[in-house]
């Protein structure tokens, strides 16, 4: 494990129980609220792959991507839950264990051929981030990596973005 990987587990506490029952959640909270641990994980993305735009996922991506974009050059673009984006947006569905989550991302977030790195704090089930991925391909960009700070390896998310270079900077 790397000193990084180490300082992340490190920084990242568990709630069991949250939201629901039977969920171990993974708050990012002590690991915001360090400088030193913040910084250089926003260094780390921020280095991995040049791009055009950095793509956060609501709400925690938001947390990690609009740093990491300050860092590259590069501009910030939101993915929301359906509904909070203002202007003509595209929108993508996709299961959840029960029922289904929509999101939208601007129609014109993009350029044509955009470089687009994707950015989140978890990796679960891997549905939000491969909507996410279907969503910038159809805003005519192009998706250079999916970053996570962590993933969850049980869940089996990353069978979900095989045609992707994921790179997630704990895996548990
Ligand atoms: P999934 O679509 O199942 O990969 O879920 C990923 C999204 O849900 C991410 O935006 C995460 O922030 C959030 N998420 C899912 N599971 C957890 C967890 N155990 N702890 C914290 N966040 C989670």
């Amino acid at each position: 494990m790397t000193d990084l990987s180490a300082l992340i587990l490190d920084r990242i506490r568990d709630v069991p129980d949250y939201p629901k029952p039977g969920v171990l959640f993974k708050d990012i909270s002590p690991l915001l609220a360090d400088h030193a641990a913040f910084a250089a994980v926003v260094d780390e993305v921020a280095g991995w792959r040049p791009a055009d735009k950095i793509v956060g996922i609501e709400a925690r991506g938001f947390i990690l991507a609009a740093p990491v974009a300050y860092r590259a050059g590069a501009g910030f673009v939101p993915v929301r839950k359906k509904g909070k984006l203002p202007s003509e947006t595209l929108e993508e569905s996709y299961d959840l264990e029960y029922g289904s989550a929509t999101i939208e991302v601007h129609r014109d977030a993009f350029d044509e051929g955009d470089r687009v790195l994707i950015v989140d704090d978890v990796l679960a089930t891997g549905g939000t981030a491969e909507a996410t991925v279907e969503l910038v391909r159809r805003a005519g960009a192009e998706v250079v990596g999916v970053a996570m700070l962590m993933e969850l390896a049980f869940l089996k998310g990353r069978e979900r973005l095989k045609e992707v270079d994921l790179r997630s900077l704990v895996i548990v």
